[in-house]
């Protein structure tokens, strides 16, 4: 069974994309990288074609910075199952994406180049907002 959830049956998508536990994660960087990324869009489907659907519209340079939070994000969510399974400690969706924050702003700083928005910069007081209609935002994704 899938660690975060146990609920449903554990493959990589289901813990990655899929599983409510991601798609809180999910939300929050949705909304961190800025008004009207979606990342959770086409989900549920075929994965090659949510990640192309994704990266296809932008340019070089937005698709490396996209790629990289979407790559630090399934990367942090893949660590917080292992954490689970092998530390049998638990870290809340939003510890979680401070992590994936700090990933992709460390990855920028190692390039040399800003690869994140002014839209990325989004204050702590948007997340606590955000937290506070999770539930409707969750109903709205399903
Ligand atoms: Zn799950």
């Amino acid at each position: 069974m899938c660690a975060l959830c146990d609920q449903v049956p554990e493959t990589a998508s289901h813990i990655c994309l899929q599983c409510c536990y991601a798609k809180e994660i999910w939300l929050l960087v949705s909304n961190w990288v800025g008004s009207g990324a979606n990342l959770l869009t086409g989900v549920d489907g075929d994965i090659h074609e949510w990640w192309n659907r994704l990266l296809a519209p932008l340019n070089a340079n937005q698709r490396r910075l996209v790629a990289a939070i979407l790559m630090d994000t399934t990367w942090n969510i893949w660590k917080e199952r292992n954490r689970r399974i092998f530390d049998n400690t638990t870290l809340r969706p939003d510890q979680v994406f401070e992590l994936i924050q700090n990933d992709v702003l460390t990855g920028r700083r190692a390039s040399g180049t800003p690869l994140l928005g002014e839209e990325l910069l989004v204050s702590q007081v948007f997340m606590f907002s955000f937290r506070s209609s999770s539930d409707r935002e969750q109903a709205s994704i399903m």
